[in-house]
C-alpha cells in the first residue's frame, strides 16, 4: 500500500486547543504534526473571539464619541469608515494567526494543510485542499475539531441576509436594521456592537432571560443598558420564521410569545449539566442548540405588529436588513470517522473523554468545544495543555472549579466558580459580599458607574467560592477571583491584599471587605 509519515502525536485542528496542545507537547519533546484544514488559530483567532472584540471594542470608541459632552469633548462631524474598520479587524488577525504560524514553527511542529479523518486507530487520512491526499500514523492523536454554528429551521444561512457570527463579522457594510435571533452571549455581545456602529437592533430571545442561565441580577444591568442603547428586545418569544419584504426591502421576521414558563423551562434545561464554573456562557452556548423551532414562514398575520411590544399572544414581526442567528454552537465530530475507530459521542454529539481528556481509545485524547464543558477558547487551551503532559508521561488532569467566563457586553458580565444558589445546592452556608462600581473611585472617573463585583464564600471558612462582576473591565477583574477560587483563598486574604488605588480592582477588595462585614466605602 500507501506510504505513510510516522508521528508521535498528531493533532486535528489549529484552534486555541490544538496549537496549544501541539506547542506544549513540543516543549515536551514530542515530534508533533498539527493539521488544519482552514486556517490557524481555529475559529477563536479568525472568526469569533479576537476579531468580535476588535469590532466591540472599535464599536465602544465610535459611540462613545457622542457621549463625551459631560466631559466637555465635544466631537463633531464624527462618521464611521466600515471598511476601513473591518480592515482594521483583520489586521489584528492577521498579526495574532501569524504569530501563531510563528510559534508553531519556532517549536519545530510540522503543520500539513488538509483535511483529516480516521481510516484506523492508528491513522489519518489528510485530504490536501488542492486535491490528493497522505495517510499519518500516530502513537498518540489530540482531536481539537471545534464547532460550529448550529441552524435554524427555516432560517439556513445564505451570508447575505440570514447570518452566522462569522458572516455578520466579515460584513463589507452595516446593515441599517438588524434582528439577533438568540440572546446569549454571542448575539448579545454582536448585536451590542452592531447598534453602537449606528444599525437599528432587535434581539429575540426565547427564554425570559437575556444570558439564560447567567446570574439574573448580573444580567438585569446589561438588559437595562441595552434599553438605554436602544436595543429592542423580545424576551419569551418564539421565532417562526421569515419572508422577503416586497422588493427587496429586507426581510420580514415573524416571531409569538411563548406561553409564559416555557422558555424559562429551556433556561433551566440549559443550565443543568453545565460546569460551575462557566454555567452561564457555557449554558448559552450549548443547551440554545437544543431549542425546536417551528419551521415555516407561514407568512400568517404578523402585518400591522411590526415592532409592537411582546406582550399578547399574536403573532409580530419585525423588518430587517440582515438576521444573525445565534442560537448556539454543535461540535464537529461528524465526517471524522471516529465511530470507525471506537471513540463515543453522547446524545449532542460530543465525545466522552475522562479527566485526562483520554476518549475510550486511551491514546486518543479530545479536547476544546467537541467535548463537554463551556464552549470557551481558555477552556480548549487548557484541556490541549492536559493532554500533551498526559501523553508526556506527567500528572495532569482539567479541573473546571476556575473556569472564568466573560460575556463582553456593555457592560461586560464575567463569573467564575459557583454562585450562591449553586453554593447552596453543594451544602455551604453562603455568604455575599458585594461593591458596588458607583462607590468606586476610579469607575467615576472612568465615567462608568453601572455594575457591582458580587463575592461568593463558605461562611464557616471565609474561602472564596466564586464570583459574579457586571460592570467595566469585568473579564480582566475576574482573573483576581479565578486564582483566588483556584488556590482556596479566603475574604481574609482578598481584604488584606493591598490594591492600588484608584482602580477597578479595589472594588474586588471592598466586595470581599463586605463579605466580612467591614467595607470601607459603602454603608
Ligand atoms: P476551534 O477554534 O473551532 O478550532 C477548530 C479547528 O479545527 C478549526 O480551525 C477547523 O478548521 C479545524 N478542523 C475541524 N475539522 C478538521 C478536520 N477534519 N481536519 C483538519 N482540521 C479540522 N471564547 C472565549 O473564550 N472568549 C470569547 O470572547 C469568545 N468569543 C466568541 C465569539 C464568537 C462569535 C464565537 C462564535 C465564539 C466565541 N468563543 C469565545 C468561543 C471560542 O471561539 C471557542 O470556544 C474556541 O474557538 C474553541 O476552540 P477549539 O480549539 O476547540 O476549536
Amino acid at each position: 500500500g500507501e506510504v505513510a509519515t510516522e508521528t508521535e502525536v498528531l493533532i486535528i485542528g489549529g484552534g486555541p486547543g490544538g496549537y496549544v496542545a501541539a506547542i506544549r507537547a513540543a516543549q515536551l519533546g514530542k515530534d508533533v504534526t498539527l493539521v488544519e484544514k482552514d486556517r490557524l488559530g481555529g475559529v477563536c483567532l479568525n472568526v469569533s473571539c479576537i476579531p468580535s472584540k476588535a469590532l466591540i471594542d472599535a464599536a465602544k470608541a465610535y459611540h462613545r464619541l457622542s457621549r463625551e459632552a459631560e466631559r466637555g469633548i465635544v466631537v463633531e462631524g464624527a462618521r464611521l469608515d466600515f471598511g476601513r474598520l473591518q480592515g482594521w479587524k483583520q489586521s489584528v488577525v492577521q498579526r495574532l494567526t501569524s504569530g501563531v504560524e510563528q510559534l508553531l514553527k519556532g517549536h519545530g511542529v510540522t503543520v500539513v494543510k488538509g483535511r483529516a479523518t480516521f481510516t484506523g486507530p492508528n491513522q489519518v487520512r489528510v485530504e490536501n485542499p488542492g486535491g490528493g491526499s497522505e495517510v499519518y500514523r500516530f502513537q498518540h492523536c489530540i482531536v481539537a475539531t471545534g464547532s460550529r454554528p448550529v441552524e435554524l429551521p427555516g432560517f439556513g444561512f445564505d451570508g447575505v441576509r440570514i447570518l452566522d457570527s462569522s458572516d455578520a463579522l466579515a460584513l463589507d457594510h452595516l446593515p441599517l436594521r438588524l434582528v439577533v435571533i438568540g440572546g446569549g452571549y454571542i448575539g448579545l455581545e454582536l448585536g451590542t456592537a452592531f447598534d453602537k456602529l449606528g444599525s437599528a437592533v432587535t434581539v429575540l430571545e426565547l427564554a425570559d432571560q437575556l444570558l439564560p442561565g447567567t446570574d439574573p441580577e448580573l444580567v438585569q444591568v446589561v438588559a437595562r443598558r441595552l434599553r438605554q442603547l436602544g436595543v429592542k428586545v423580545h424576551t419569551g418569544v418564539r421565532v417562526l420564521g421569515w419572508e422577503e419584504e416586497p422588493g427587496g426591502e429586507g426581510v420580514r421576521v415573524v416571531f409569538r410569545p411563548e406561553p409564559r414558563g416555557a422558555g424559562a423551562a429551556s433556561a433551566a434545561t440549559a443550565g443543568a449539566g453545565a460546569a460551575p464554573g462557566a454555567a452561564g456562557r457555557g449554558a448559552a452556548a450549548e443547551g440554545t442548540g437544543a431549542r425546536s423551532i417551528g419551521a415555516g414562514t407561514g407568512g400568517s398575520g404578523g402585518a400591522g405588529a411590526a415592532g409592537a411590544g411582546s406582550s399578547g399572544s399574536e403573532e409580530q414581526a419585525v423588518v430587517a436588513d440582515a438576521v444573525l442567528v445565534s442560537v448556539g454552537r454543535r461540535p464537529n465530530t461528524d465526517g471524522l470517522g471516529l465511530e470507525r475507530v471506537g471513540v463515543e459521542l453522547d446524545e449532542r454529539g460530543r465525545v466522552q473523554v475522562d479527566a485526562q481528556r483520554r476518549t475510550r481509545q486511551r491514546h486518543i485524547f479530545a479536547i476544546g468545544d467537541i467535548v463537554p464543558g463551556p464552549m470557551l477558547a481558555h477552556k480548549a487551551s487548557r484541556e490541549g495543555i492536559v493532554a500533551a503532559e498526559v501523553i508526556a508521561g506527567l500528572p495532569a488532569a482539567a479541573d473546571y472549579v476556575a473556569v472564568p467566563a466573560p460575556v463582553f457586553t456593555d457592560p461586560e458580565i464575567a463569573t467564575v466558580g459557583l454562585t450562591e444558589d449553586q453554593a447552596r445546592q453543594q451544602g455551604y452556608d453562603p455568604v455575599v459580599g458585594r461593591f458596588p462600581y458607583a462607590a468606586n473611585g476610579r469607575a467615576l472617573t472612568l465615567g462608568e458607574r453601572d455594575g457591582f463585583v458580587k463575592v461568593v464564600a463558605d461562611r464557616e471558612t471565609g474561602g472564596v467560592l466564586g464570583a459574579g462582576i457586571v460592570g467595566p473591565e469585568a473579564s480582566d477583574l475576574i482573573a483576581e477571583l479565578a486564582l483566588a477560587v483556584e488556590m482556596g483563598a479566603t475574604l481574609q486574604d482578598l481584604a488584606l491584599t493591598i490594591h492600588a488605588h484608584p482602580t477597578l480592582s479595589e472594588a474586588v477588595m471592598e466586595a470581599a471587605e463586605a463579605g466580612l462585614g467591614h467595607a470601607i466605602h459603602v454603608l
